[in-house]
């Protein structure tokens, strides 16, 4: 039988390789042990765990975009600290949300804010928030 060689980029397709261009990351570097999942302090209320999330962009799939998990990740870098190879994942989400935001629209809308809450809210979390959420930031 033939063999079919296919070259890395053909197999592991675009999403791939904006991840890894924009995180510095290698995905592949990941062997799915789950340290950074166990340390994880926000992935009781993650839709997806970190070690899921980066499984997902490992095979560059799409639905990873869709995932809460990569707004509520707070880059504390716990995993990357943990991880036995060194991948920090904190550098991954924030390739995840940059790549959502330009597919898509902000997931904090501004206008919607109350103007009274805002006021109350100290300028910097604003500020850091509008950079997180928005293509303000951008
Ligand atoms: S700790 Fe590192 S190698 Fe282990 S699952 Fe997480 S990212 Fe992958
Ligand atoms: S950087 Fe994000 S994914 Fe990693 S431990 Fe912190 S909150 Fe969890």
């Amino acid at each position: 039988m033939a063999r079919v060689r296919l070259s890395r980029e053909r197999v592991r397709g675009e999403l791939v390789r904006k991840i890894e261009e924009l995180s510095g990351q290698n995905l592949l570097a990941c062997n799915q042990c789950g340290k950074c999942s166990a340390g994880c302090p926000a992935a009781t209320v993650m839709d997806l765990l970190p070690n899921q999330v980066i499984r997902y962009a490992q095979f560059g799939l799409e639905q990873v975009l869709e995932a809460k998990s990569i707004w509520i990740c707070a880059s504390c870098q716990t995993c990357y600290v943990r991880c036995p190879h060194g991948v920090d994942l904190s550098r991954i989400m924030e390739a995840l949300r940059v790549i959502a935001l330009e597919q898509g629209d902000d997931h904090l809308r501004p206008q919607e804010l109350d103007p009274d809450e805002v006021a109350d809210m100290p300028q910097l979390a604003v500020i850091a928030g509008f950079r997180k959420y928005t293509m303000m930031g951008g």
